[in-house]
């Protein structure tokens, strides 16, 4: 079942995409299947249930952390974390840069954005960026190296409304690129998309998808 849904959806995805497959509540039983049919990316969203997970599943598995990251929690990830898609403000960064640097670690980051109408969604402004990266104290992170964007649509029918969304995180991301980024060829990612609308986010340019209930089901 869960093969073949994998199967699916790794047909709409080209080549230079990456698939993570969000394992987020589901069971190890089930990230096992997936993992049987080659999956080997795997997106949290909660550090502890992340860290349980790692520490029981195979090690060669690239641990995605996709959902907002309390600060206090960040110790509990850094060991298992192959990629925070979701840094959504200085102090955060500052404690992955902390507790990255206790475990002689660099770890690698996404600066997420709030692209969407909801006002739930967290993220930066490209204006809050901009601040972030005039400060001194910034340029001094020397244990998070910053990888690309991330960004969330609004959930909606509305096809219009969602590309424009996507399109307003790819445009940032060439802001960065072109400009604080220049020449850094890892600065290279862009994630977005989700079960719902990861064709959409592929057209527009992602580089990273997260798909969950397309792979995994919806029953939590
Ligand atoms: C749950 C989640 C996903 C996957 O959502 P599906 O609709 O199940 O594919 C992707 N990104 C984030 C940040 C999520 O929390």
């Amino acid at each position: 079942m869960i093969a073949n849904n994998l199967f699916l959806v790794n047909k709409n995805i080209p080549n230079g995409v990456r698939l993570v497959a969000v394992s987020k509540t589901k069971p190890i039983e089930l990230i096992k299947e997936a993992y049987e049919a080659g999956e080997r990316h795997f997106g949290e969203n909660k550090a502890t249930e992340m860290r349980d997970k790692a520490l029981e599943l195979p090690n060669d598995i690239k641990w995605h952390f996709i959902g907002h990251l309390q600060r206090n929690k960040v110790k509990y990830i850094i060991s298992s974390v192959h990629l925070i898609h979701s840094i959504d403000s200085f102090r955060l960064l500052k404690e992955v840069n902390k507790e990255a640097a206790k475990q002689h670690k660099v770890v690698n980051c996404l600066l997420q954005f709030h692209i969407a109408k909801e006002s739930s969604k967290f993220g930066f402004s490209l204006e809050e960026i901009t601040e972030l990266f005039k400060k001194e104290s910034f340029t001094k992170l020397n244990h998070i190296n910053i990888v690309g964007v991330m960004g969330m649509a609004t959930f909606s029918e509305d096809e219009e409304l969602v590309i424009n969304e996507f399109k307003s995180l790819k445009d940032i991301f060439e802001v960065l690129k072109s400009s604080f980024y220049k020449g850094k060829e890892d600065f290279k990612e862009i994630s977005m998309g989700m079960s719902g609308d990861y064709l959409l986010a592929i057209e527009e340019g992602a580089t990273i998808v997260r798909i969950g209930s397309s792979i995994f089901g919806t029953r939590a």
